[in-house]
């Protein structure tokens, strides 16, 4: 999750380039059932798009909707000041901090969706992540961290089953645990968002972070319609119509990376080596919820051609596609059923076991 600093616009600079936003994007034209908004959060513009709601009611959700995205984006941090920080720090001194019912709960459900992926998501890696230079807001410079200094991390198997949720207190037993919840806090960001839009009485909607989204309702009388990137070259891979209510996340090598001699290092880590993850190039997930989907996408990108389809079980997910390194494309049959490829695939490895 790339995270730069927010720009800082003077208020009214803010509201002539938010209205000029939606000037471009034709939001909301007399008539237009459609209303589009932009703003900028989790390090990516993140896309709103109403169907058949007013314009007035519709401002009104997607102003408090920014404001609950930033306030969670502060919040959870991985290397900017804000609560995580915080409770990172006092792991790292009294191996316990403490944290607000949000937090517990955002926490909680890290830590049991890695236990579901054995480990393979981990939200406790922070130290391995921080050394492969990821805690920045531009990709870090070559060459890689030196081996050994990744070896002593990897050899503390940080876990988040170290780590013991109960009274507004994290305890963690192994002093390597340092959360990093770039992997999950922008698909529990969207469900956040999501319930507050129902709440809103907004049913027919999308959150879009940077592709990663969550869809309810239909676009009128049709579904929603949307693009999943090619992981190699600029444009679409495939499409798919989200039905009902459900969540599209993909992990992608592409996102954050460097090269140094010729080689690629992405910011998608095998906790298990310590070095990011090497026979995956993409890996999409669809799943009702965002955070489940936004946790899997990264774990099944960990767990590779061979080894997802067990993961993915595990996780409840049951639509998955994965692009390995050689442009193969692996995934289930209902997950095929659901996908419309913009060309025919050159192959396609098909798993029965999902
Ligand atoms: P993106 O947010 O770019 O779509 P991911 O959801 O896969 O991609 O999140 C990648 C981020 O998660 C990394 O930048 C890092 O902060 C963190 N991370 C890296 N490897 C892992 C892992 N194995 N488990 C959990 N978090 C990870
Ligand atoms: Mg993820």
């Amino acid at each position: 999750m790339p995270q730069p600093a927010l720009p800082q616009l003077h208020p009214l600079l803010r509201t002539l380039t938010l209205g000029l936003v939606c000037l471009l994007a034709a939001c909301n034209r007399a008539g237009d059932p459609v209303y589009r908004d932009q703003f900028f959060a989790f390090g990516t513009l993140i896309d709103l798009t109403f169907h058949g709601v007013d314009t007035p009611r519709a401002e009104q959700a997607s102003r408090a909707l920014e404001q609950t995205f930033r306030q969670m984006h502060s919040d959870w941090h991985a290397w900017q000041p804000g609560a995580l920080q915080q409770a990172n720090a006092g792991l790292a001194e009294h191996g316990q901090a403490s944290v607000d019912p949000a937090m517990a709960a955002l926490i909680q459900e890290a830590n049991r969706l890695s236990t579901l992926s054995n480990g393979l998501f981990n939200p406790v890696i922070g130290r391995l992540v921080a050394l492969w230079g990821f805690h920045n807001d531009e990709p870090p410079q070559g060459p890689p961290p030196a081996a050994d200094r990744i070896r002593q991390l990897v050899e503390q198997v940080p876990a988040s089953t170290d780590v013991r949720v109960d009274d507004g207190q994290i305890h963690s037993r192994n002093p390597a645990v340092r959360y990093d919840l770039g992997a999950f806090a922008k698909g529990y960001a969207i469900d956040r968002g999501i319930e507050q839009l129902k709440e809103l009485g907004i049913l027919h909607a999308i959150i879009n972070a940077g592709g990663d989204l969550r869809a309810i309702g239909r676009h009128g009388n049709r579904p929603w319609r949307i693009g999943i990137r090619d992981p190699r070259k600029p444009g679409v891979l495939a499409s798919i119509e989200p039905a009902g209510d459900e969540s599209v996340f993909t992990s992608g090598d592409y996102e954050r990376f460097y090269e140094h001699e010729g080689r690629r290092y992405h910011h998608i880590i095998d906790p298990r080596s310590g070095y990011p993850a090497g026979a995956t190039v993409s890996a999409t997930v669809i799943h009702p919820v965002a955070a489940t989907a936004d946790a899997a996408a990264t774990a099944l990108f960990v767990a590779g051609p061979d080894a997802w389809p067990a993961i993915a079980r595990q996780m409840g997910v049951k639509y998955v596609m994965l692009v390995d390194r050689e442009g193969r494309i692996h995934l289930n049959p209902a997950m095929q059923a659901r996908l419309k490829f913009e060309s025919e695939p050159e192959a396609i490895v098909m798993s029965e076991a999902l």
